[in-house]
């Protein structure tokens, strides 16, 4: 299973929440104890058990474009090579 990234531009999030329930595995969320400049509750990536695969939803619905996501492929099983000495 890839691994996924998600960096906020948290100065650009005017916290509407769309990538809140974009996510299937409901890891975003606002930041409630915090403002940015616009004072919007900023996005954030709740993730602790590193269960965000990088699929990308959030960042699609994102009216801002303040979400870029990162996804670290699965490492590859290595090929086992029969009859080499
Ligand atoms: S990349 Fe996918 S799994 Fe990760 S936070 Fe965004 S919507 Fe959720
Ligand atoms: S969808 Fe974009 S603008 Fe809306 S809360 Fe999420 S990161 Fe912020």
């Amino acid at each position: 299973m890839p691994k996924g990234r998600v960096v906020i531009d948290e100065e650009r999030c005017k916290g509407c929440a769309l990538c809140t329930s974009a996510c299937p595995s409901n890891l975003m969320a606002l930041d409630q104890a915090r403002l940015n400049a616009h004072g919007y509750h900023p996005a954030t990536l709740v993730d602790p058990g590193g269960q965000c695969t990088g699929c990308g939803l959030c960042a699609v619905i994102c009216p801002e474009a303040c979400l870029s996501v990162f996804r670290t492929r699965a490492a590859r099983p290595k090929p086992v090579l029969a009859g080499v000495n």
